[in-house]
């Protein structure tokens, strides 16, 4: 039986987004169900537009969700000469020429190929040049690119594990560009995408190549040029594409934001992400949904890939993240918790009351990155002081909020310096109290204090402040707010 090869092979000219993070790992994860090999190769060979940044972090974010390679990564930048060996192949076999038309005639011809309402494809005119033509044109400067001739006239069947077998009709195809000028000026051919990819699929013995559907077009080519090179066709599986919620082309609000966006910013978790990946085209036979990375890798089935669009849905996400959340382990959660905080800048003074309140919160959150504006009234009293100096500032909610609780906070700080207590205790105590001696009740009672305590209206229970803040750091803040006040209100 032949051992699954399968490879990640992206073009090194961005950042990886949800959708090629996703093909990374639908290919990860059949190489592993499958017992084969993955493969990472970077497809380098556009010099205009890669750039090693982006390749470096290719690789650090596929790290980061834990997609391993078992081979490579390959850069197609270091194999030229291997494509160049092939052509030379396809040459000595007349299977290409070299193709003297320019960028500006193509785009002219496309336009009236659109206006006649024929299809844009190439006349393959070039095919049948002279060698004195040939002179002229090189005389005039034009650098030319090498075609490869479709030939051909039954049509080219791919074998799709997705949507079955496939099948193109030739006659719209022309004869297309498989190695062109170095645009950098240098004075070499470089293979376009379709050559380095056939050589290498090739060449590696990839046996499964699976792959967006935006590449679905150009299968047939493929095909084509793995039986001129003398390789066996891959079984491909073409990935529906992803949508957004509206069921409109992934947005530039989600399309663009990046693995470690997702990680370091919005504070995912890795193995929540790629669980959320993995249902994006794909479902298993008993529709769970949360799965741990080995699960994954056990259950994964190519077979039951969708064909429809998937819909990229954050809410989903987050609740798979909220679900990955509440089974991490303690250590492990507070570990990846106070990191987060930690490269937030959020310092936390008091670690032990952190500790438990972190705790506490393990099984409300979605995602980490709501926990710096519950913590921030932990930071350090400078912190909060700079908090206190915004809020009074420039009007807004809690400047508005602590102005009209004047009353009810002047009476908290007097009961409070009464009281000798701390603690679940102390909010109980304290609010017994001021019941007695304000008239005002609910929002307008707890919501001042709230903000005073935090610069928040709104996070963790107001109990759990009073847990977290000891006494002294109450009164202080109190005194502080009712200083600022005098000075700041007419
Ligand atoms: N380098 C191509 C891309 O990034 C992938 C080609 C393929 O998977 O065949 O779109």
């Amino acid at each position: 039986m032949n051992t699954v090869r399968v490879r990640f092979a992206p073009s090194p000219t961005g950042l990886l987004h949800i959708g090629n993070v996703r093909t990374a790992l639908f290919n990860y994860l059949f190489a592993r169900h499958e017992q084969g090999t993955f493969i990472l190769r970077i497809e380098d060979t556009d010099t205009e537009r890669s750039d090693p940044k982006y390749s470096d972090a290719i690789i650090r974010d596929l790290q980061l969700l834990e997609i391993r390679s078992d081979e490579g990564p390959y850069y197609q930048s270091q194999r030229l000469e291997l494509y160049q060996e092939a052509f030379e192949r396809l040459e000595k076999q007349e299977r290409v020429y070299f193709c003297y038309c320019t960028r500006e005639e193509l785009e002219a011809r496309r336009r009236e190929a659109r206006t006649m309402k024929r299809p844009p494809r190439y006349d393959n005119r070039c095919r049948i040049l002279s060698d004195q033509e040939r002179r002229q044109r090189t005389a005039q400067g034009i650098r030319p690119t090498v075609r490869f001739k479709v030939e051909v006239k039954e049509p080219i069947l791919i074998q799709d594990v997705i949507r079955g077998e496939v099948s193109f009709d030739p006659g719209e195809m022309g004869d297309f560009v498989i190695m062109r000028p170095d645009p950098q000026g240098k004075d070499r051919l470089l293979p376009t995408f379709h050559l380095s990819v056939c050589v290498d699929d090739g060449l590696m013995g990839i046996t499964h190549v699976i792959r967006g559907e935006d590449h679905l077009s150009n299968s047939p080519r493929h095909v084509l040029l793995f039986q001129a090179l003398g390789f066996r066709a891959p079984v491909f599986a073409h990935l529906s594409l992803i949508h957004g919620p509206g069921g409109e082309p992934l947005s530039k609000r989600y399309g663009a934001l990046s693995v470690s966006d997702f990680v370091h910013e919005q504070g995912y978790l890795p193995e929540a992400i790629r669980n959320y990946l993995a249902l994006l085209g794909w479902s298993p036979k008993d529709n769970r949904e949360v799965f741990g990375s080995r699960e994954l890798e056990e259950v994964f089935d190519l077979r039951n890939a969708t064909r429809h669009p998937a819909i990229f849905a954050e809410q989903k996400l987050m609740w798979i993240n909220s679900e990955h959340l509440k089974r991490l382990p303690e250590e492990d959660y507070l570990t990846r918790a106070f990191d987060f905080l930690q490269r937030k800048g959020v310092s936390v003074e008091d670690k032990d009351a952190a500790l438990e309140v972190l705790l506490r919160l393990q099984k409300d959150i979605h995602r980490f990155d709501e926990l710096p504006q519950l913590f921030s009234f932990l930071c350090s009293e400078q912190i909060y002081e700079k908090k206190l100096e915004e809020i009074f500032g420039s009007r807004g909610e809690v400047h508005d909020v602590l102005v009209s609780g004047r009353n009810v906070l002047a009476s908290a700080h007097s009961v409070l310096k009464r009281l000798n207590s701390s603690g679940e205790t102390l909010f109980e105590e304290l609010f017994r109290e001021l019941k007695k001696e304000v008239s005002e009740k609910g929002k307008k009672l707890y919501f001042p204090i709230r903000a005073a305590l935090t610069g928040e209206t709104c996070g963790m229970e107001l109990k759990q402040v009073f847990v977290l803040l000891d006494t002294t750091r109450i009164v202080k803040r109190l005194d502080m707010i009712l200083r600022l006040m005098k000075g700041s209100v007419p």
